[in-house]
């Protein structure tokens, strides 16, 4: 790593230009270009990044294709540079890791900018250690045409009342380019060209990148490991064995009943769905409060159900899931609904026949089910569910009423 950065150690200013390049336009290469100008920085360091923090459940092109279309983007200016060391590090990728390796080796007093999308300023304050990582370096929030500077600026104020932090805003208009937007032209064979250097133009080609799913394989972003290290700290030992159990029995009912991506969701939506559990009942409701969750009256009078609801948030804040089929199944693995998603099924079945589980009446019979016909099981553990909940004297969430007249109600229209 030493070696990586030997230029930059008598830099007196250095902009680091983070992101997931996935592929890198020219809208990233204006906006570097402006912020060494606008901060007259001495050079701009790109860093793809590794496994990041908030895309565990995403799906990003492998990392070894992302950092060699920046370093053929950047090629041509002797400012920028690109470095691996998010992609080289073992783990999951945060920017406080990467901030301060690169403090050790660059002069005492070099100033740092980390320029990113304004949409990460919203977030920041989830990053990990948001306080020391603002004392290290100031941010460049970038936001493209018709951004909603309102909330950005409000945002940047809060910040800057919690924790002394210099937080930069620019808005540059080449940044009308995405990455998203030339993925998907790409994929539908629409042309790309001036939209980013022609260099990685040529190498998408080539390697023919974002033509189909196979390309996009979330393994290369999740980091499953330090997930499951996370749960082990906040689950009780038989809760994490039980969320393993969930973990593979979604996986195998989504191998039958679904595509690749749905294999990699029910594993992640498994390992979660009882992330908020084992934390302790006052805290489960002070936390519902500071997030606003809105929770029904039914809800409330049951706090076994709120885990599910808090869990959904805590996926979404702590490990960074933004897919919403994904915190839907975390959600409504409890109660279910009416018209689950079929991630919704897997979740809610998996919890009731996962391997881990103590023998109990009806588990074999839902195990059948579930490898027959999921709607078929849907019906069998809800009705049994219910029947539970009411012997000790519950009365079952309405919505998992509903679910079971919707199951029953399909169950019967398929038999006629
Ligand atoms: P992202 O979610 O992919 O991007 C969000 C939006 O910002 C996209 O519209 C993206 O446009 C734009 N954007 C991202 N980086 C940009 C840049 N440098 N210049 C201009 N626009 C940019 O965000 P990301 O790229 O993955 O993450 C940005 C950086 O924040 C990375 O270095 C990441 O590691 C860091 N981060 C750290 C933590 C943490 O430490 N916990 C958490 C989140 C993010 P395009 O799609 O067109 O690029």
């Amino acid at each position: 790593m030493l070696n990586e950065f030997a230029g930059f150690q008598n830099c007196k200013s250095i902009a680091i230009m983070g992101g997931t390049f996935d592929p890198i336009h020219n809208g990233h290469l204006v906006t570097a270009e402006a912020v060494r100008h606008r901060f007259n920085v001495d050079k701009v360091i790109f860093i793809p990044t590794g496994r990041p923090a908030h895309k565990m459940n995403q799906t990003v092109t492998h990392h070894e294709h992302r950092y060699l279309m920046t370093v053929l983007a950047t090629m041509r200016n002797d400012n920028f540079d690109v470095s691996r060391i998010e992609i080289d590090r073992e783990g999951t990728t945060y920017t406080i890791d990467t901030i301060t390796e690169l403090k050790k080796i660059c002069r005492p007093d070099v100033r740092l900018y980390f320029i990113t999308g304004a949409d990460a300023i919203h977030q920041i304050m989830h990053w990990k250690e948001p306080e020391r990582l603002m004392s290290l370096c100031d941010f460049v929030a970038v936001t493209r045409p018709g951004y909603d500077k309102k909330k950005l600026l409000s945002d940047i104020k809060n910040i800057k009342e919690k924790f002394p932090s210099r937080i930069h805003f620019m808005e540059v208009p080449a940044l009308a380019i995405s990455s998203s937007d030339i993925r998907m032209r790409a994929k539908e064979d629409a042309p790309i060209k001036y939209l980013l250097p022609q260099a990685v133009v040529d190498y998408i080609h080539k390697f023919e990148l974002y033509q189909n799913e196979e390309d996009l394989d979330m393994s290369n972003t999740i980091n499953l490991e330090s997930m499951k290290e996370k749960l082990q700290s906040a689950l009780q030992i038989k809760r994490y064995i039980h969320t393993l159990g969930v973990e593979s029995e979604a996986m195998k009912l989504a191998e039958i009943y679904g595509t690749k991506q749905d294999k990699q969701k029910a594993q992640i939506a498994g390992l979660l769905h009882d992330c908020a559990k084992d934390y302790p009942r006052d805290l489960q409701q002070r936390l519902c409060k500071e997030y606003k969750l809105a929770l029904d009256e039914d809800t409330i009078r049951t706090p076994q159900l709120i885990h599910a609801v808090l869990g959904a948030e805590i996926a979404k804040r702590e490990y960074q899931i933004t897919d919403t089929t994904i915190l839907d199944a975390i959600r409504y693995h409890t109660t279910g609904r009416p018209h689950m998603s079929l991630l919704e099924k897997i979740i809610y079945i998996a919890d009731y026949i996962e391997p881990n589980r103590e023998k109990f009446d009806g588990i074999e019979e839902a195990r059948r089910l579930a490898y027959l016909d999921l709607d078929l099981a849907m019906c069998f553990i809800l009705a049994d569910t219910i029947n539970y909940v009411k012997e000790q004297g519950r009365k079952p969430h309405p919505i998992s009423e509903e679910a079971l007249q919707y199951y029953k109600q399909y169950q019967e229209d398929s038999n006629e």
